[in-house]
């Protein structure tokens, strides 16, 4: 499995283009899951995911279109990534940056 975009973009995740596009698009979500909404679950979300995979080198259009981002709670977002039930689940801060791994 490919390892996990957002711990391969640091520098990208922790630009300031990065940050006003996630804060602009999640508040245009009102900041809520939109795979919980589309399932009538009202659950808060706070990972803007990419739906298309970044590179190590992330193009700007890639990265920054809405058309690319979801807005995704912890638990949508782990289903993401690791596919059905999480062996290893990555934990992200208030800011959408990867804070840890705990395995279980
Ligand atoms: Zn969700
Ligand atoms: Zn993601």
């Amino acid at each position: 499995m490919a390892k996990h975009h957002h711990a391969m973009n640091d520098a990208f995740y922790r630009s300031a283009a990065w940050q006003q596009t996630r804060q602009a698009y999640g508040d245009a979500m009102g900041w809520l899951c939109e795979r919980c909404r589309a399932r009538g679950v009202i659950q808060r979300g706070s990972i803007v995911h990419h739906k298309r995979y970044l590179g190590m080198d992330p193009a700007v259009e890639t990265a920054l279109a809405w058309d690319n981002l979801e807005l995704l709670c912890l638990d949508c977002h782990n289903r993401e990534h690791m596919g059905g039930e999480p062996e290893v689940r990555v934990q992200y801060d208030a800011s959408g940056m990867p804070a840890g791994v705990t395995r279980r």
